[in-house]
């Protein structure tokens, strides 16, 4: 039977390649956006893929957005959490804007999101939540408290529902990228960016169409015994 797949912020960088990775495997695929409609438009037209708009770390939005894609594609089997901001700042000079920014766009999101699809996959008795984690929620990153929280944040809520969803054939992973080459990195400084490279053991960024591969292996049936997991894809530059 064709899967519904949801990704959030599936429009662009890490989430765009995830959406085609899953529309190639044969998935129906949702995929959201924030604000930059343009480039979902584009991307829409581009790989026939139907997207929505509406923003995560708004719980009502949230339900209101899932609602709409069931009614036009069916119930949920696959939430990808990927949407995600970067606002950085060393924590005595970070607003509490800034703070709350990110938690609720990297964080809540996730609760927010898999909330609303949790009971449609418990009918079902099948579901993969894979939420899309960093190497800065594993090791911490200076200037990225509020980022850095977040994401770690994220592993803790993958292990915990991992364990209530087990019985419902329900999955619940994590992916800890390290840096991939996206748009979140257009801000980085070209400095930063030639000292990261240095610090990564395989000597370049990572790609997205590395990461939407682990997405695909996670959300197939050859997964079902991985659950509560995270995997690491970071070059080399951390192990936990
Ligand atoms: P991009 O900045 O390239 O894309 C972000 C996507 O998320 C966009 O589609 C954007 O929508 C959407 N988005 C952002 N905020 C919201 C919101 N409030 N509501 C709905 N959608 C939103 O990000 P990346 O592809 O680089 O990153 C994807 C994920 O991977 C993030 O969670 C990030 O933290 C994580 N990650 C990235 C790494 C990297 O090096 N790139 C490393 C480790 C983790 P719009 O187009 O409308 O702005």
């Amino acid at each position: 039977m064709t899967k519904i797949a949801l990704v959030t912020g599936g429009t662009r960088g890490i989430g765009g390649a995830i959406s085609i990775a899953l529309k190639n495997q044969g998935c129906k695929v949702a995929a959201t956006y924030n604000s930059n409609s343009e480039k979902a438009d584009a991307f829409a037209k581009e790989h026939g893929i139907d997207v929505f708009q509406w923003n995560v770390a708004d719980a009502n939005a949230c339900e209101a957005g899932v609602k709409e894609v069931a009614e036009k594609l069916g119930s949920i089997d696959i939430l990808i959490n990927n949407a995600g901001i970067s606002k950085a700042a060393m924590s005595h000079k970070m607003t509490i804007e800034q703070w709350d920014d990110v938690i609720r766009t990297d964080l809540d999101s996730v609760f927010y999101m898999t909330r609303c699809v949790l009971e449609g996959m418990r009918e079902k008795a099948f579901g993969r939540i894979i939420s899309i984690s960093s190497i800065n929620g594993q090791k911490g990153e200076m200037g990225l408290v509020n980022y850095s929280a977040a994401k770690a944040g994220v592993l803790g809520f993958t292990k915990a529902l991992a364990q209530e969803t087990a019985r419902k054939n329900i999955t619940v992973n994590a992916i800890a990228p390290g840096y991939i080459d996206t748009e979140i990195l257009a801000d980085a400084s070209e400095d930063f960016l030639k000292g990261l490279i240095t610090k990564i053991p395989v000597g370049r960024l990572g790609t997205v169409e590395e990461i939407s591969r682990i997405v695909t292996f996670l959300a197939s049936d050859d997964a079902g015994f991985v659950t509560g997991s995270t995997i690491t894809a970071n070059g080399g530059q951390y192990f936990i």
